[in-house]
């Protein structure tokens, strides 16, 4: 979500005309987006803006402009006021609602570095400056969609697109609720005109982005009642052009009987899904305020299986959560040997402020939380090159989406996500061609063109009968 964020800002600011340099030494101005998920991602920032105090001054012993330092994102709006005050390089601090309000708070930082004081307090209602930084935390009321331009800075055969953002669902470890705001789905007339324009720029692939992204229900083009995310799907794969369709990150609880059906009949529906479960323990996922418990779980991929035989899973596991015993653990690791996953992320709890959670006394010791990640990586580590290894001497359709390390050579994906690298001519970039897998890593298929590359293109309608 950060990347598509990003892409926007981009798009915010050209008209202004600023565009992507190759290094921070040569902008004008530094966006760091950053994540607050987990205190690892949120130190990171204040590393990252050591290095950029040092290009700023370096800068500005030179005769080029002032470089501004801005900070988006999660950790600018859980920790704006304090980012101010430890790190006094940061011009602006702006939150993941309101950057479509870039151009007004730029000015407002150049009006406060001319030295006209009149940066302060005007414009937006929660906008203010704090010690001698701009910063907008708001949660606007109109949503920043309604400002965006229709311009995108993405680029390449597979893009990101927003459907829905923040969530209401109050996991007790997560900062999302608070960061990202409450949920809020996007209408489906205006998800279906930006999918159309990422297409006629050259997308072939779209992922649909949301925190809770199955949980969607966008106003409808026409009618009176709600889209929900199947209805959306079904609609998106009518667009001629549009290959592959893609959705992430979803809850257990939103998969409704629609988004399932949708899985068995929509063939440019990816056999994919990335659907976390955290814990297999059901006094864990109890604890986690999660809402349902390990057997739903089981139900849910069995009901997505029946729909869609060949679809892989890949999921997000929490360890050490507080309070969890070896035999919660055991709960876990039974879990992902009963699912079987193609691709995980796994993670040690990590307390947030704010979240109930990161107060509870039975904190779990580092050790212990470092000792069941290992043992948990290994097992979802092993599953996922039972998989790669599986897909050796298959011939399954590829979407060449980037040019490789090696010259000559191209990377993709799979159906299945995974990434496929293969000699083949760069013209063939974006298209979706056959190829024959002869080699697998515990992160990367190896391929070869199946046929000669003019005979290998598949008109997209026709990509899934070669369906794995
Ligand atoms: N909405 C998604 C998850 C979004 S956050 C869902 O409900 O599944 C992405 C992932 O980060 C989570 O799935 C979780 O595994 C991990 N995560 C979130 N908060 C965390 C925390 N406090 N400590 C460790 N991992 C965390
Ligand atoms: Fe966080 Fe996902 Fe839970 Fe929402 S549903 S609180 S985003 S983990």
């Amino acid at each position: 979500m950060n990347v598509y964020d990003s892409a926007r800002m981009t798009d915010v600011l050209a008209p202004l005309g600023y565009a992507p340099v190759a290094h921070p030494g040569a902008a004008d101005l530094v966006i760091l987006n950053t994540c607050h998920i987990r205190e690892k991602a949120a130190e990171k920032v204040y590393s990252e803006l050591g290095r950029l105090r040092e290009l700023r001054d370096a800068r500005a012993r030179g005769d080029g402009p002032a470089m501004t330092i801005a900070v988006a994102g999660c950790v600018a709006q859980a920790e704006g006021q304090e980012m101010l005050r430890r790190a006094p390089q940061v011009d602006l601090v702006f939150g993941p609602q309101t950057y479509h309000r870039l151009p007004e708070l730029i000015a407002r930082v150049e009006r406060a570095r001319a030295g006209d004081g009149s940066g302060a307090g005007k414009g937006g209602a929660a906008a203010n400056r704090s010690g001698s930084g701009v910063m907008d935390t708001d949660f606007p009321v109109e949503s920043k969609f309604d400002h965006l331009p229709e311009t995108s800075a993405q680029h390449g055969p597979s893009v990101f697109l927003s459907i829905q953002e923040g969530c209401d669902k109050f996991c007790t470890f997560c900062v999302v609720p608070y960061t990202r705001g409450a949920e809020f789905s996007r209408p489906a007339g205006e998800v279906i005109a930006e999918a159309e324009r990422l297409v006629a720029a050259g997308a072939r692939e779209i992922t649909l982005l949301g925190q809770n992204v199955n949980a969607y229900h966008g106003a409808p083009p026409d009618g009176e009642a709600t889209w929900g995310l199947g209805r959306l799907l079904r609609r998106l794969a009518e667009i001629e052009g549009l290959a592959r369709l893609r959705y992430t990150t979803s809850h257990p609880r939103d998969m409704d009987d629609e988004l399932i059906a949708a899985h068995g009949d929509l063939d440019r529906l990816m056999p994919y899904l990335h659907l976390p479960v955290q814990s297999g323990s059901d006094k864990i996922l109890a604890a986690m305020n999660r809402r349902h418990n390990a057997d739903d779980y089981r139900r849910v991929v069995e009901r997505l299986r029946r729909a869609r035989p060949d679809i892989a899973l890949s999921s997000d596991f929490i360890v050490g959560f507080p309070g969890e015993t070896d035999l919660d653990f055991a709960e876990t690791l039974r879990l992902v040997t009963d699912i079987g996953y193609a691709q995980a992320y796994s993670f040690k709890y990590s307390a947030r402020p704010g979240t109930p959670a990161g107060t509870l006394e039975a904190q779990v010791p580092e050790a212990v939380k470092a000792e069941r990640l290992a043992s948990l990586q290994s097992l979802l580590d092993a599953q996922q090159e039972g998989v790669n290894q599986d897909s050796v001497g298959k011939v399954m359709p590829v979407l060449l989406e980037r040019p490789g390390r090696r010259s000559g050579q191209l990377v993709g994906r799979s159906p299945h996500m995974q990434a496929v690298h293969l000699d083949a001519p760069a013209h063939l970039m974006g298209q979706i061609a056959k190829v024959r897998i002869v080699a697998a890593g515990p992160n990367s298929l190896s391929g070869r063109l199946a046929a000669e590359p003019a005979g290998s293109i598949l008109p997209m309608a026709t990509e899934m009968e070669a369906r794995p």
